[in-house]
């Protein structure tokens, strides 16, 4: 089913309250008046009650019940008063009964079962009474008296009321409904402004932002939210269409040298050896092109959450030393000093080995690739209190102030011919840092132009896992 809007479910909520209230006021104010109108009737029944009173006090104190009866009749046969009355001797004797009552008895109650004044609400023959049952002493004797009086005034204009009540009440109700209906499409107005705005936000114009309300209530959070969301889209989508710009851009350099490389060597017969140096030339390109995919493709799926990485404890000391024999082949071709002084006692953190061997990589390829021959590479592993820190130092190039927050963007180089010529893409720091943050550690880098670069990583450290005892 569908869902009613929320403004029309804040007017049904509004009515319906409205109702519960109207409904509690028109009961209360009725009952109050029903006990007003019956007070009257009831202070009526009272003066006649004293009266008889005055009247059976008046009677002599040895009259027999018959002499009794006699004079009751007498005065009470032809007044009102009389019209709805029964009156008993304490020995069960019938003194008076009105005839209204003989034809009705269910108006009273058995004599034997008054005994405190009780004043009751009675219907018969199409009138409403008011009834008193009492026990009375005059004159040395006990009376059971029953009397009534008619009541219909103040029961038709009780029910005159109930009907004004009934007949206003859908009137009033309607108002609510039109008023509940009118408050709520105000309140809710500047929701509408979003969803209008809102709808028309797309890829084309993602800095277009939703109005600013300045309602100082929940609507204007709710505004405030949805454009910081749309500036962290802006920015992300922004990254996403710079990057798809710069990755082509990478990629149509590598791709053009081949051609015209290719293109070069076809124009007109050559040596075997010009062929062989042009093959190489496009090979080199070729796995320079390699290298850049198989980047992007790490990037891109980071970016999309599907890296998964494979957690576990892991020695830094044994991931950093065989990392460090594979790199000493290299020193020596490149005529560099390479150091390791990774000596420290286990140093375990938690992590994806295969990740913290690229991520090393990473670091020692640069350091290779940006210190000129002869120069020292030295890799390290410390240990703090908390962490693990590895240490890449070069005595290379070195990187000035101004570069060193941007060498980790993606694509940024300092010397954009110098990295090319290095087989560099610009990438290789931008997935270290992203490696480095999956295992909640950070990156820094210190370095002088001219004198050298070292690059921090420092990594949440672990207690070494208990090995299992070998069985005997
Ligand atoms: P690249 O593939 O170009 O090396 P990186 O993302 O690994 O890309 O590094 C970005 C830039 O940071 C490099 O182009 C280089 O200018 C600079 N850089 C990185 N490491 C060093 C270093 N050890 N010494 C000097 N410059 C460095």
């Amino acid at each position: 089913m569908k869902r009613l809007s929320i403004g029309v479910r804040l007017m049904l909520w509004y009515v319906a309250i409205f109702a519960m209230g109207e409904l509690i006021f028109g009961a209360s104010m009725w009952l109050i008046l029903r006990h007003n109108l019956y007070d009257i009737v009831d202070d009526s029944l009272e003066s006649q009650m004293e009266d008889l009173g005055s009247f059976l006090q008046a009677q002599k104190k040895d009259a027999t019940a018959a002499k009794l009866q006699e004079e009751v009749n007498e005065t009470y046969a032809i007044e009102h008063s009389g019209d709805y009355l029964q009156l008993h001797l304490e020995t069960g004797d019938l003194i008076y009964r009105a005839s209204f009552l003989e034809a009705h008895p269910s108006l009273l109650m058995p004599p034997d079962q008054i005994n405190r004044p009780k004043f009751r609400s009675r219907y018969a023959a199409g009138k409403h009474f008011r009834f008193t049952f009492q026990k009375m002493q005059a004159n040395g004797h006990t009376y059971t008296v029953e009397m009534g009086v008619p009541a219909d005034d103040a029961v038709e204009t009780l029910n005159l009321f109930r009907s004004y009540l009934l007949m206003f009440a859908p009137g009033l109700l309607l108002v609510a409904a039109v008023v509940g209906y009118w408050m709520s499409r105000r309140a809710l107005a500047p929701v509408d402004a979003l969803v209008q705005t809102a709808r028309a936000i797309g890829g084309a114009n993602l800095n277009s932002r939703l109005q600013k309300l300045e309602t100082g209530d929940e609507l204007q959070r709710l505004s405030d939210t949805l454009n910081e969301m749309l500036d962290r889209i802006e920015i992300a989508f922004l990254r996403v269409t710079q990057f798809t710009a710069d990755a082509s851009h990478e990629l149509r350099t590598p791709v053009s040298l081949i051609r015209t490389e290719a293109e070069l060597a076809l124009r007109r017969s050559r040596s075997e050896a010009e062929y062989k140096e042009s093959l190489r030339h496009i090979l080199l390109e070729a796995e320079r092109t390699t290298t850049l995919i198989e980047q992007l493709l790490a990037l891109a799926r980071a970016d999309s959450g599907r890296e998964t990485l494979h957690m576990q404890p892991v020695d830094l000391r044994q991931t950093l030393g065989s990392v460090s024999d594979a790199w000493r082949q290299v020193a020596t071709i490149r005529d560099l000093q390479f150091s390791a002084s990774i000596d420290d006692p286990d140093a375990f953190v938690m992590g994806d080995e295969a990740m913290l061997r690229r991520l090393t990589d990473i670091l020692l390829d640069n350091a290779f690739k940006y210190t000129p021959s002869p120069g020292a590479v030295r890799l390290g592993l410390e240990q703090k209190d908390e962490s693990a820190v590895i240490t890449v130092q070069d005595s290379g190039v070195g990187i000035a102030p101004e570069d060193q927050s941007k060498i980790f963007e993606r694509f940024y180089r300092v010397d954009k011919a110098r990295s090319r010529a290095q087989g560099g893409t610009g990438l290789g720091l931008a997935i270290a840092q992203w490696i480095v943050t999956q295992h909640r550690g950070t990156i820094a880098v210190e370095s002088r132009p001219g004198e050298g670069s070292t690059f921090r990583v420092d990594l949440p450290k672990i207690a070494a896992p208990v090995q299992n005892a070998q069985p005997a």
